[in-house]
């Protein structure tokens, strides 16, 4: 029997994440982790390898049709696809063996296979390789961060290959000719870029009327007209009803109208928790209606010393959630104290242009019935915008108005990945949109269309 402080269960952002804090607060941790490579579905299959394509991919568009707009002429422009992949694969591998020189430098003890409770402070280490045999680890804590899978259709008839989830599409082995996606969140447009890009022809089929749910309307519009005019066919209000192989190709039904073919399908209409058999029955803890484990405002469940964070509890499915929240329960379990502010975690989609947002979305303020004052500021004022020569999108800011305190920051444009971390700063800190205005910004940086868009809430921005 292995005896530790605390035992994490998954090595994801989350879970990793937490193992480190609790060592640098002196437990002793344990992390069990059945994949052979730390980092979780972020690291390996998810976050990181999407961004290695979208980067190469987004090279090889600019390279194709913009280079010669800066005078670069490079001749013809080829697509190498098995390099593309592999560097892919590099930049994985470099990563995730980025977290076990940190486990290592932590102490944190591995234990490579499946971990399922078996009573209170109790999990047993199953699957192990080469069936070594379960491996029983007792410990005061766990923390469940077993994180999430992809959420299957039904009649959608996944064989992992012509069929298939995000994994699959990270690797196509050819540019399909035709693909066809499954929802319009951030996979199916992240993934349907990189493809589109890289020569296919994509159509997205979103059940609902528009684009990105969750993401401020106007923004996901602007998206909209954006991924319409690189190519990528948009059919809204189509419910999928069933997909399957059909001979070297797969057929996609859709709901009142003919079915469609296409050489791959890619299912990205959500994830799901993964809580099945991980021995939550033991210590009674039942998951809710969407297989989440609940949870309290300090992560732990209902069984005692038993606490679980990221994808399988409530909240949005990001990486940085995850990580956040695993700082925050151990900290509260080692010092007391431990909070993650819910009101200030962005949300990023790492399409060309990148849309991110923070706070809240106007949708949300009309439905609280909040009275707010709008800042918007477009990119095409931007300075740093036009010598990058990417002048699409906008910043708008979401002000309180009476009190001028950022609500909401949205962004649609160059690098709105990184510039939502000033918006995010910001709405922590309980910033006025005045506050933000009067901050020195450097110039030329994208940076400056926060401020104006900042002065734009008091309607003095400068450069509009
Ligand atoms: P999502 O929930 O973001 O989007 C799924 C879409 O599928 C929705 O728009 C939904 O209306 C649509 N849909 C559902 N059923 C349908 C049907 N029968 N026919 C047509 N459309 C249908 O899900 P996702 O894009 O799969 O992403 C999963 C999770 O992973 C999300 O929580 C997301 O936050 C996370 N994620 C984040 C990032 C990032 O931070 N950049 C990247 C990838 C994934």
């Amino acid at each position: 029997m292995g005896h530790h402080d605390l035992i994490v269960i998954g090595a994801g952002p989350g879970g990793y994440v937490a193992a480190i804090r609790a060592a640098q607060l002196g437990l002793n941790v344990a992390c069990v982790e059945q994949e052979p490579a730390l980092g979780g579905t972020c690291l390996r299959v998810g976050c990181i390898p999407s961004k290695a394509l979208l980067e190469s991919s987004e090279r090889f568009a600019e390279a194709r049709a913009e280079l010669k707009n800066h005078g670069v002429v490079a001749g013809d422009i080829g697509l190498d696809l098995a390099t593309m992949l592999r560097r892919k694969d590099q930049v994985v591998g470099l990563n995730t063996k980025g977290i076990d020189a940190l486990f290592k430098k932590n102490k944190i003890t591995r234990y490579l296979g499946r971990g399922r409770l078996a009573g209170p402070g109790r999990v047993d280490v199953i699957e192990t390789p080469k069936g070594a045999g379960p491996t029983e680890l007792q410990a005061k804590y766990v923390i469940i961060a077993t994180g999430s899978k992809s959420a299957p259709l039904r009649s959608v008839e996944l064989d992992y290959d012509r069929i298939g989830t995000s994994t699959e599409a990270l690797a196509y082995p050819a540019v399909p000719k035709r693909l066809v996606v499954i929802g319009a969140g951030y996979i199916g447009l992240e993934l349907g870029s990189v493809w589109r890009r890289l020569g296919a022809q994509v159509t997205v089929f979103e059940y609902l009327d528009r684009i990105l749910p969750g993401t401020d309307a106007d923004i996901a519009a602007e998206a909209l007209k954006l991924f319409k005019r690189q190519g990528l066919e948009f059919r809204l209000g189509a419910r999928v009803t069933g997909a399957r192989k059909n001979g070297l190709g797969c057929i996609v039904e859709l709901e009142g109208v003919e079915p469609i073919g296409c050489d791959r399908v890619l299912l990205a209409v959500g994830r799901v928790p993964n809580t099945d058999d991980l021995g939550l029955e033991t210590v009674g803890i039942k998951p809710d209606a969407k297989g989440r484990i609940p949870v309290d405002d300090h992560f732990a469940t209902t069984a005692p010393g038993i606490f679980a964070i990221g994808d399988v509890i409530r909240g949005p499915m990001l990486a940085h959630k995850a990580e956040d929240e695993g700082i925050a329960c151990v900290e509260h379990i080692v010092t007391g104290y431990g909070h993650v502010n819910y009101d200030a975690i962005p949300g990023v989609c790492y399409t060309e242009p990148e849309i991110a947002g923070v706070g809240r979305t106007e949708e949300q303020l009309k439905a609280e019935g909040r009275a707010y004052r709008t800042g918007v500021f477009h990119f095409r004022g931007n300075g740093r915008a036009r010598a990058l020569g990417h002048i699409d999108g906008k910043v708008k800011i979401l002000a309180d108005a009476q009190t001028d305190r950022i609500l909401g920051v949205h962004i649609i444009g160059p690098r709105a990945g990184d510039l939502i971390a000033e918006a995010a700063v910001a709405i922590e800190f309980g910033a006025s949109s005045e506050d933000l205005a009067r901050c020195s910004h450097a110039h030329p940086t994208l940076a400056e269309a926060l401020k104006e868009a900042a002065l734009a809430v008091d309607a003095r921005a400068i450069h509009a």
